[in-house]
């Protein structure tokens, strides 16, 4: 896959919303998609991206928030701990902010580029980064966090997002609304 053909996708796109496929053999497509998706993520000012917002069901995610790289396969968490809870962005939530209440500490299993078992020990900012992309692996966004009241509030913008999503199938946004981009 060239690096060209990855586009962020936008709320109202079906692909957000399916169960990302996961990955019974890893080979060199995999390894080129979740390079694109590190190239995009880091032009798109994110600190994580998965698969799905690019358009590929399958459970491939990128995360960097300041700790090194990330490029995993399958991956799942295992184990929580405590609580906490951010203001997420979402680039394919573009121009919304939640308010999210995740696990504190957590522990992903996946596997690596090379198709070799990995487990990640993650707290704070890095734990949320994989809670929010692995949410994605299952169709979840950051709007179904928000309270009713949010939600009501949120409708409109969301239905705008959504026909232009049909119109467009990506996002041109370069603005960033909230810190955290995932
Ligand atoms: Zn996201």
């Amino acid at each position: 896959m060239k690096e060209t053909e990855l586009k962020v996708r936008i709320y109202g796109d079906p692909v957000l919303r399916k169960k990302a496929l996961p990955i019974k053999a890893v080979t060199q497509s995999q390894r080129d998609v979740l390079s694109a998706m590190a190239r995009l993520m880091y032009a798109s000012d994110g600190v994580g991206l998965a698969a799905p917002q690019v358009g590929v069901s399958e459970a491939l995610i990128v995360v960097d928030a300041g700790e090194g790289l990330f490029k995993l396969i399958n991956p799942r968490i295992v184990k929580r701990e405590g609580e906490q809870a951010l203001v997420e962005g979402c680039l394919s939530v573009p121009e919304i902010c939640v308010k999210v209440k995740r696990s504190k500490k957590v522990i992903v299993s996946a596997l690596n580029e090379e198709g070799l078992p990995v487990k990640i020990e993650a707290e704070g900012l890095l734990a949320c980064v994989f809670q929010h992309e692995i949410d994605h692996l299952k169709g979840r966004l950051i709007v179904d966090y928000a309270s009713v009241l949010e939600k009501i509030k949120l409708k409109n913008k969301l239905d705008t997002l959504a026909k232009k999503a049909v119109n467009e199938r990506y996002s041109n946004s370069k603005t960033k609304t909230c810190d955290l981009q995932l």
